[in-house]
């Protein structure tokens, strides 16, 4: 019973500890005390209770009490994507709540869990973000991402994530029914939504806001997006393996990051976050893969969330003939999830990682990673799928040891090297 209590105790003091509403209105000094009293707790809290991170700073020759605020972060050592992937030594196995999976532009799939906290604060996140676009639960949202097929309720309506012209009718069919006041999805699959909506003269009433996730959004995008439904784009950026997470509001003028969430710094460009609340797998000078600038400027909404300007790497798209195929879109179809959710037996475990790279000629080279335990059909899966949603392009799978590495040492998920093509494509409105 006291247990019980005590549970409940904890769980009221941190839903008290931060009211996100509240906080988007604090002043940057205020917003920043924030920062710096959560970083010391979670630098104590891995020196103390994480053998990978306790090891890293007896290395370095730090102490907790060596990093004080943010200022003092550039003591202590990146950590990488690789470091994390399948250790024990940065997990802390009672504290977990949920296992997510990356996706997005990053080749190789990380594994991760999150505290209770740390999935609070990233719902919470959510909840605010997509409150600055005016969704807020209950009201009538489509989603197009990976979903394989119409799922549909009172609220939500998850499109068809194929987008072949007969799937491209039948989901404009089930929007002009459902009259969604908001669409959210990955980029890649919106723009050619909204593309095939102005190619065919289709206009769909009453939508309030459209918000692209998971891949880099082009300005071309953008501009189709908002011709062909008719409102503002408010665009996000959400990596939450380590936290990081930017919005959008209403003003349009950069994406505000959620201070009271992660610690970003911009290393040479490089993203590098601190998370400040997941316990469960601690994120410290976590180097996510993506790229970040801070934009030199204040927002005339009054929030003081600092703009950033927030990028996956480039050149994250396949062309087809039929329109293109982002990053997340290929990470869920191929070395992703089989179905939806957070279940591991949809997880196709087989293959650590994969790069697209697609060459002149519709070519599409697959250079894939095996792990010890692949089977084949899982390979033969894979390529069924790829085929499916390359749709006439010709594969080449290369089996490989590890992803090729670029001159400047990253992975990239995808690579174009079909520049002219590329460069056709961006010119096209
Ligand atoms: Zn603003």
């Amino acid at each position: 019973m006291i247990n019980k209590i005590n549970k409940l105790i904890k769980r009221f003091k941190f839903k008290r500890i931060i009211d996100l509403n509240m906080s988007q209105w604090w002043s940057i000094d205020k917003l920043e005390d924030f920062q710096n009293q959560r970083l010391r707790k979670i630098i104590k809290y891995v020196y103390d209770n994480i053998l990978g991170y306790r090891e890293k700073f007896i290395k370095a020759k730090l102490k907790p009490q060596d990093i004080k605020t943010k200022d003092d972060l550039w003591k202590i050592p990146i950590t990488t994507r690789e470091e994390l992937q399948n250790n024990k030594d940065f997990v802390n196995d009672k504290l977990i709540s949920a296992t997510l999976y990356t996706g997005g532009s990053t080749g190789t799939s990380l594994k991760y869990y999150e505290s209770e906290e740390s999935r609070e604060i990233r719902w919470n996140s959510h909840l605010r973000g997509w409150s600055w676009n005016g969704y807020i639960p209950g009201k009538k949202l489509a989603i197009i991402s990976s979903a394989q097929g119409l799922v549909k309720d009172k609220n939500t309506i998850n499109l068809i994530g194929g987008l072949t012209i007969e799937n491209l009718e039948k989901n404009v069919e089930q929007l002009i029914e459902f009259k969604p006041q908001h669409l959210r999805g990955y980029v890649g699959s919106l723009y050619i939504l909204a593309k095939y909506c102005l190619d065919n003269n289709i206009k769909l009433e009453g939508i309030e806001s459209v918000d692209p996730i998971s891949e880099n959004l082009y300005n071309f995008q953008r501009e189709i997006m908002e011709r062909a439904f008719d409102c503002k784009v408010f665009e996000e950026y959400c990596c939450n393996d380590g936290g990081a997470c930017a919005w959008e509001c209403d003003s349009h003028e950069g994406l505000h990051y959620f201070m009271e969430r992660a610690i970003i710094e911009d290393v040479d460009g490089e993203m590098v976050v601190t998370d400040l609340w997941n316990r469960a797998m601690p994120f410290i000078r976590y180097k996510n893969g993506d790229s970040v600038k801070f934009l030199d400027k204040k927002c005339s909404c009054e929030r003081e969330l600092p703009l950033i300007k927030a990028k996956g790497r480039d050149n994250d798209f396949l062309i087809t003939k039929n329109g293109i195929v982002g990053a997340t879109y290929l990470m869920y179809h191929g070395i992703g999830y089989v179905g939806a959710g957070e279940d591991d037996s949809k997880f196709r475990t087989g293959i650590r990682a994969v790069q697209y790279v697609q060459k002149p000629g519709y070519l599409l080279e697959v250079n894939l990673v095996k792990n010890k335990w692949c089977k084949d059909e899982e390979i033969i899966s894979f390529e069924n799928i790829l085929s499916k949603v390359t749709q006439s392009m010709k594969i080449r799978i290369n089996f490989v040891d590890d992803i090729p590495k670029t001159k400047k040492g990253k992975r990239s998920f995808i690579i174009n090297d079909d520049k002219e093509l590329l460069n056709k494509w961006r010119k096209m409105k």
